[in-house]
């Protein structure tokens, strides 16, 4: 699609109430944009703001035809508003970035120069941090060395939203939640190559923070959940499975131990042994639980992959003298590949133009 319209960057920035720093960021933005050689788009997504921002996007939008701005119908979230920029990107290269300034666009050279080096995604780390310690950099920290950790991707710092990618890669991972703190762990899910450079991270000049410490619960479960999609999302009995014959393992042993004192022993079973059969009869029967459980997710795993023809592995690049085999889906996103129709329904909804062709994608070019 890229080919036509000739355009190497995509620029995407979610806004909510974002007003403040709007126009000095679009400012600062085409500065350093103009400096890099190829065409470039910049692709604001309005998250259902309720201050001036959806006017100021109009001015822009007006007077300046390399812009292109989504309005989502309500606040879906940075996640989904990120996705519904990155659906939209028709940049070789997209780079995503927050609109309140704690991004500075004069780095994003440096993202272009690194991804240029080879890699699929390079990611943003602040390396000195301004936010306040105990609710921010505290969970932060442990978070990003869990992940680090459980994704086996060493990086410093997954939450922040400043980043290059190929357009294949992030096109083709699905982000559900707030999963957007991790694309690089799901992009090296993948096999995508991956690189941090340090950013600068002023403070919030305007406005404060969407965020506080209940954040640190919810990137916690998106954790557990990422770490389970990209280990045993083709092989979840493999998981449930352990715990399944671990636990009823157990209570057939302590349940044999109640027959054999009954046999050997002639003790009564439920005066003398009642912990231990309750013991057996707790365990086993969780055990076939988690059995039927791993059974299911099984069939759910095997749904979700083949209702949607998704494979299970990712090529970077397929070499053959065949026509054909050249054909085979080269791309990204072990989770989300290939058949863009029959993507799964997105977690946002696009607001219906208002004025002449606000909202129009394919006029902006
Ligand atoms: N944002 C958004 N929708 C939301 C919350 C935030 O689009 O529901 C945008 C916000 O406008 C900003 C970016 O996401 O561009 C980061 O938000 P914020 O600065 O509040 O997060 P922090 O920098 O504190 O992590
Ligand atoms: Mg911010």
């Amino acid at each position: 699609m890229n080919a036509q319209h000739g355009i190497r960057f995509s620029i995407v920035v979610p806004l909510y109430n974002e007003a403040a720093s709007l126009t000095s960021l679009y400012v600062r933005l085409t500065q350093v944009m103009s400096t890099l050689e190829g065409r470039y788009e910049i692709i604001f997504v309005n998250d259902g703001s309720r201050d001036e921002t959806p006017r100021l996007l109009d001015e822009i939008y007006g007077s300046d035809s390399r812009v292109k701005v989504i309005t989502l119908r309500r606040n879906f979230g940075q996640t989904a508003a990120l996705k519904a920029g990155f659906d939209a990107a028709w940049g070789d290269v997209v780079i995503s970035m927050d609109g309140d300034l704690q991004h500075e666009p004069e780095q994003i050279p440096a993202f272009v120069s690194k991804l240029e080096e080879g890699y699929d995604v390079v990611s943003g780390w602040r390396a000195d941090r301004q936010d306040n310690w105990f609710s921010r950099r505290l969970p932060s920290k442990i978070a990003n060395w869990t992940m680090a950790k459980l994704a086996r991707v060493p990086l410093h710092d997954f939450g922040t939203t400043f980043k290059a990618y190929r357009r294949e890669i992030i096109q083709g991972i699905q982000l559900y939640g707030d999963l957007h703190r991790f694309i690089p762990a799901l992009a090296a899910g993948s096999g995508a190559r991956i690189a941090e450079i340090p950013i600068s991270n002023p403070p919030r000049a305007n406005g404060k923070s969407n965020y506080g410490i209940s954040r640190a619960f919810r990137v916690l479960l998106d954790l557990l959940s990422t770490k389970f999609l990209l280990d045993y999302s083709t092989r979840p009995l493999h998981f449930l499975g352990f715990f399944a014959l671990l636990l009823t393992g157990t209570g057939t042993l302590m349940g044999s131990v109640v027959i054999l004192k009954k046999l050997i022993f002639h003790q009564s079973v439920m005066l003398q042994n009642g912990p231990l059969l309750f013991g057996a009869t707790l365990f086993t029967l969780a055990g076939l639980q988690l059995l039927g459980l791993g059974l299911v997710s099984e069939i759910l795993s095997r749904t979700y992959y083949e209702s949607q023809k998704k494979p299970i592995y990712t090529t970077r690049q397929i070499q053959s003298h065949v026509r054909e085999l050249t054909r085979l889906t080269t791309g990204a996103g072990g989770l989300r590949i290939g058949n863009r129709r029959s993507m799964p329904r997105p977690e946002y909804v696009v607001e219906t133009p208002r004025t002449k062709g606000v909202a129009s994608l394919d006029g902006a070019a």
